[in-house]
């Protein structure tokens, strides 16, 4: 007889990965090395030691090793909100009179509010064996920099944030939450750092962008001894970390013999997908098993959908390797409409590489269908989702209505990657009618696509 699927599949705090897994040592064909922007020649360990602290740049090129043990306090720390619940959504089920059976991993449940602390502990436990004095990174939204300055307060490291402008503006709680930590906040792009001056004197009134962010962070980490700089998506280190999702969802599955047929990420960097679907896609790639995977990105800021497969700048000040991504331009700013985080211009090389090679697929939603999805799995579900994670709720709605319609019943899994607590102006806008949906011109995306570097 079948075993009765809880509401929440809890795992043993035993049963939490003892490793993470490195999707790329699996891989057939690799995602393209990453280049010195200067050079353009595959960059070295030594050279990366000189951004990243030494362990965390072995992590970034290391495409060959599957398995890699998360060290003991690493774990510890995990333990504080790990293993976090795969819930089974019964309500939305029934609200949707779907016979898809629906779940989601949530990673909400510590205080940062979204799945980033899986790789900030990592990257700031990997900083402090090597003795460092602290890191510097960049925020978007808000959520990166409060889990990177928990893990920095945990760790007695420093901690020194550039935080998108318009964020800063629009969000004075999480940077609240971040001087709460200890860490020291600074407004980007700011007049402390030479790159940030140079924006600001180019795009005067520019409310800033993750790129240029990065810019400063790297410069700010370059030019104080005992630093590194720290980034909180995109890089392969940071899709290892966050391995740790897929595998438990994978562990909580198995544990009920439960086979997913569609696997749904929101997609800005790619670490929260790329995590969850690692060791999903791992099966694939092994040729072991097959699973529909898809990718929701914001149709203001579509890198998967309409962006170019190319090596390109990962920050407007172009001081960082040079990745070969699907990306809109390292000078593409979304448009100031747009709430709802995911405003990279570029997505991880292995997530990039895997959707080159047709492993999984991407779809683009507009925000005001996000937060319509939002507002309904808020009320059934009881938990206020982050606008980010509400574009994997969005693409998870549809497939269960169409679920109904062709009554099929298959199981849909999607990564709820975080809460909306701190997101309540755009929740605002939304509520009171005004939120629009902007979606970028063919020719706003050329004019930006012309930013690309030439690397043949
Ligand atoms: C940062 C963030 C994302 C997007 O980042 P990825 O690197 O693409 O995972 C998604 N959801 C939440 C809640 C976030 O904080």
């Amino acid at each position: 007889m079948k075993k009765e699927i809880p509401y929440k599949i809890y795992l043993e705090e035993q049963e939490m990965p003892r490793q993470w897994y490195n999707v790329r040592a699996d891989m057939k064909k690799k995602p393209a090395p990453i280049l010195d922007p200067r050079t353009l020649k595959p960059i070295t360990l030594d050279e990366l030691s000189g951004i990243f602290c030494r362990e965390l740049a072995k992590q970034e090129l290391d495409d060959t090793t599957a398995y890699i043990d998360i060290p003991h306090d690493i774990r510890s720390f995990y333990k504080m909100y790990r293993p976090s619940p795969l819930t089974r959504a019964y309500c939305l089920e029934k609200k949707l009179d779907t016979p898809a059976h629906i779940y989601y991993k949530f990673e909400g449940n510590n205080t940062s509010g979204s799945h980033k602390l899986n790789s900030a502990i990592a990257q700031a436990y990997y900083a402090k064996a090597q003795g460092l004095k602290g890191v510097t990174t960049e925020t978007g939204a808000g959520q990166w920099g409060t889990a990177l300055s928990m893990a920095c307060a945990y760790l007695e490291l420093d901690c020194q944030v550039y935080m998108v402008k318009c964020s800063y503006e629009q969000k004075p709680f999480r940077r609240e939450v971040m001087r709460t930590y200890g860490a020291k906040v600074t407004p980007s792009p700011s007049m402390e750092t030479e790159v940030g001056r140079k924006i600001n004197q180019e795009f005067p009134g520019t409310t800033g962008s993750l790129g240029c962010a990065i810019s400063e962070a790297v410069e700010a980490a370059l030019g104080q001894e005992g630093y590194r700089y720290v980034l909180g998506s995109v890089l392969n280190q940071v899709l290892l970390h966050q391995s740790i999702i897929g595998l438990e969802t994978k562990a909580a599955l198995d544990k009920y013999g439960i086979k997913a047929d569609m696997i749904i990420g929101c997609a800005g960097g790619g670490s929260n997908l790329g995590g969850l679907i690692s060791p999903f896609a791992g099966q694939m790639v092994r040729g072991e098993a097959d699973y529909e995977i898809i990718a929701v990105e914001p149709a203001s800021c579509p890198s998967l959908t309409r962006g170019v497969y190319a090596y390109d700048y990962c920050d407007t000040g172009k001081v960082c390797p040079l990745s070969k991504m699907y990306t809109l331009g390292s000078g593409f700013i979304p448009s100031a409409s747009h709430a709802g985080g995911l405003r990279y211009h570029g997505m991880s090389s292995t997530v990039s590489e895997l959707y080159d090679q047709g492993y999984l697929t991407a779809r683009s939603v507009d925000q005001t269908q996000v937060f319509e999805a939002a507002a309904m799995f808020a009320k059934v579900e009881g938990i206020l989702p982050a606008p980010e994670s509400s574009h994997a709720i969005r693409v998870a709605i549809d497939e269960a209505i169409r679920c109904r319609e062709t009554g099929q019943e298959k199981n849909i899994v999607f990564g709820l990657t975080g809460t909306g607590y701190f997101d309540m102006v755009a929740y605002q806008r939304f509520n009171d009618g005004n939120m629009t949906d902007y979606v970028p011109t063919d020719e706003e995306l050329k004019k930006s696509f012309a930013s690309l570097p030439k690397t043949e």
